[in-house]
């Protein structure tokens, strides 16, 4: 029995320990909770890789891709892919929101008790990026400022030349250790899926989910159409010119992790994962991943959309052209400001409520059930940085020729 197990790959284990967790929780109702630990253990191993795999991935992409030219073009070509996606990714939201009437017949006593954030300036954010204290932004595993960082590291490696010689062996040999330890704790993955889905399916009743129906069929139809449609067929497909069913395919892992665990940043070992089995230029993924996971949230984008109309909805307030209009803009920022942890969609819809002024009570309406909506925006999330990847890496005209060669004969 154990060689049989042993010899299944990673993918089948991942089903398997799924399948098993809903069906422990069906089983075992709230008790399954109890088995949270085995998910718990999974996140945590995977977060302590994250901040040293981010800081050596970067300091090694951006000294390989070597002049600030065309660091820069990746640059930009990637937060406008982010961005364009992400307005569409709003778009689905508010069609289907509007569609499915998703707050209309919801009484309001279901209000929970639910965390709102106040609101930085745009400046303040833009400012935040710049570490006082890189080893402060690596212990709170700040990815913005972590990544700010280690692209001027990179840089400036590249600028002194043979002196940057040793540092840039010493992060490339930290990026082959975390990589290392990666693929030894996603052996893991399996047993921690088992035992967070067991504790999702264990604590969530059906009964909580009635009220909601409306609101979670548009949140996981609007994810799917997200991933096949826009990041599938026209990301990858028509832009990045890859084969779609290849790109799912080799996604395929990070996106079960991403369903279990609610989290783009754990995921990032194994979206980057992903990455590398599609073949995607790893000076590009080892940029565009990390900072997707950080401001890029198609899923995201989709649930903020889907969240307004439903507050308005419940509070029978007619929501005006200008008003729709804005939550284009506020929900981008608040796609971009979410950190990639579990739940911080939720806390992240003030900004949007309150950019319509619409009641903040709507958060704690959707309270409730954000576990089971949130894994469902997670994985467009995480499937949007790949795809962005696949656009970026095929734009060979973003590298210089030195660096094409370079590329091409490794
Ligand atoms: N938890 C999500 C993520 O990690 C963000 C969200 O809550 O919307 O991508």
């Amino acid at each position: 029995m154990s060689k049989y197990w042993k010899n299944l790959n990673l993918f089948t284990k991942i089903m398997i320990g799924f399948i098993l967790g809903i069906v422990a929780g069906a089983i075992l109702g709230p008790k399954a909770s109890k088995l949270e630990f085995l998910g718990t253990i999974l996140v945590r191993l995977l977060t302590m890789v994250v901040a040293p795999l981010v800081l050596s991935l970067l300091i090694c992409a951006a000294a390989d891709v070597g002049d600030y030219k065309s660091l820069g073009k990746i640059g930009i070509k990637t937060v406008i892919i982010f961005l364009v996606s992400t307005v569409a990714s709003i778009i689905l939201g508010l069609v289907l929101a509007n569609m499915f009437n998703v707050g209309l017949g919801m009484n309001t006593n279901l209000t929970t008790d639910a965390k709102t954030v106040e609101i930085p300036s745009t400046l303040d954010t833009l400012i935040n990026i710049i570490p006082k204290n890189p080893f402060q932004a690596l212990t709170e595993m700040n990815l913005l400022q972590i990544i700010f960082f280690a692209l001027f590291v990179g840089f400036a490696i590249t600028k002194i030349g043979e002196k940057g010689d040793a540092v840039y062996k010493f992060f490339s040999s930290l990026k082959d250790v975390m990589t290392t330890i990666t693929d030894i704790v996603l052996k893991f993955t399996p047993y921690g899926v088992f035992g967070l889905m067991a504790k999702v399916v264990g604590t969530n009743g059906l009964g909580i989910l009635i009220p909601y129906t409306k609101t979670i069929i548009a949140m996981y139809l609007g994810s799917i159409i997200c991933m096949f449609l826009i990041q599938g067929v026209i990301m990858v497909g028509m832009l990045g010119k890859t084969n779609v069913f290849e790109y799912f395919k080799a996604m395929k892992e990070a996106a079960m992790f991403a369903f279990a665990t609610c989290s783009s940043v754990a995921t990032i070992p194994l979206t980057l994962d992903g990455a590398k089995k599609l073949g995607i230029n790893e000076k590009v993924s080892n940029f565009v991943i990390p900072l997707g996971a950080v401001v890029n949230m198609n899923g995201t984008a989709i649930y903020s959309a889907i969240a307004v109309v439903f507050t308005a909805q419940v509070y029978g307030i007619e929501l005006t052209f200008m008003q729709q209009l804005m939550v284009l803009f506020a929900g981008t920022l608040a796609a971009i400001g979410t950190a990639g942890v579990p739940g911080s969609g939720l806390v992240m819809l003030t900004i949007v409520l309150s950019a319509v002024n619409l009641p903040l009570e709507g958060i704690g309406l959707l309270a409730g059930i954000d576990r089971i909506l949130n894994m469902a925006r997670v994985v467009p999330n995480i499937m949007g940085d790949a795809a962005a990847a696949v656009i970026v890496s095929n734009s060979k005209d973003l590298l210089n020729e030195e660096n094409i060669s370079k590329i091409a004969t490794e």
